[in-house]
């Protein structure tokens, strides 16, 4: 399919959960899988992901990313992936410049963390299509992270897939033993309320999370995995419908929401690799 200007990309928020999701195959590993095949060829792909939290804002301006195992405690096996797309560094400038008079850093040393290859391995596994990451401000706020991706927008008729990659409800203090364990009461709230706000293009009701409370408090006690879906939403276009890929939980406190704007009609049947 060609992307010469005439098609928009899709935009993708992946709940990438545990990284041993790399290894497994399940409901949310297919659900990226198929996300991957239904999409269009991307030209390249920019990743927002959870595990690039930094002072100011930065992209990867490497030809070669290397992947960053960035975790302890799992086994060997998922230490030996390796997910060798190359970088974009043409891309690199376009969203420097899209993002002007914002100050972008050129990175040459980061790469790809597991935000971003843990669901890529199943989503686009020839790993072919260059890919760079744009790192999130931790200083500023929702409000900031919202108008990003909205002048983000422009790459998505240039063939640009952009991926937001994080989890709606993420608290790891309170994780169950059990991967299968059923989601506590304010996860589930607070993933519902997410998920109509996305569902009627409420996004200032994202944006503003916290005036949720207790529920936010619990399932963002942290804002880094959270803030990659406010980019996804930004870059949302008026009347582009929602499409809740797959949802659930891991563990009663991580919400495995994954949720696209853009997809092809019928994408859910999609079998084609590119
Ligand atoms: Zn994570």
């Amino acid at each position: 399919m060609s992307m010469d200007g005439e098609a928009r990309m899709p935009v993708i928020f992946f709940g990438h959960g545990s990284p041993m999701n790399t290894l497994a195959r399940n409901q949310y590993t297919e659900a990226w899988r198929k996300l991957g095949a239904a999409v269009p060829k991307p030209k390249a792909i920019l990743a927002i992901s959870a595990h690039w939290f930094t002072k100011g804002t930065a992209v990867t301006a490497m030809a070669k990313p290397r992947t960053i195992h960035d975790f302890g405690g799992f086994p060997q096996a998922l230490f030996d992936i390796q997910y060798p797309a190359p970088g974009d560094p043409a891309l690199a400038e376009r969203v420097r410049g899209l993002l002007a008079p914002l100050p972008v850093a050129m990175d040459e040393s980061w790469g790809l963390d597991h935000g971003t290859w843990s669901v890529l391995v199943h989503a686009f596994p020839e790993a072919d299509t260059p890919v760079v990451q744009l790192s999130m401000d931790a200083g500023k706020p929702a409000a900031f992270h919202y108008e990003l991706g909205r002048r983000l927008a422009p790459l998505r008729a240039e063939g640009v897939l952009i991926i937001g990659s994080g989890n709606v409800v993420h608290n790891l203090t309170l994780m169950q033993g059990r991967e299968d364990a059923p989601a506590y009461a304010w996860a589930r709230r607070f993933n519902e309320q997410v998920r109509a706000a996305l569902a009627s293009g409420r996004h200032q009701t994202l944006v503003d999370f916290e005036q949720r409370g207790e529920d936010a408090r619990l399932s963002v006690p942290t804002p880094e995995h959270y803030l990659p879906l406010l980019y996804v939403a930004g870059l949302q276009q008026e009347g582009e419908t929602i499409d809740f890929a797959v949802d659930g939980y891991e563990a009663g406190s991580l919400g495995m929401l994954s949720a696209a704007a853009g997809m092809p009609a019928d994408w859910r049947n999609a079998t084609g690799a590119h």
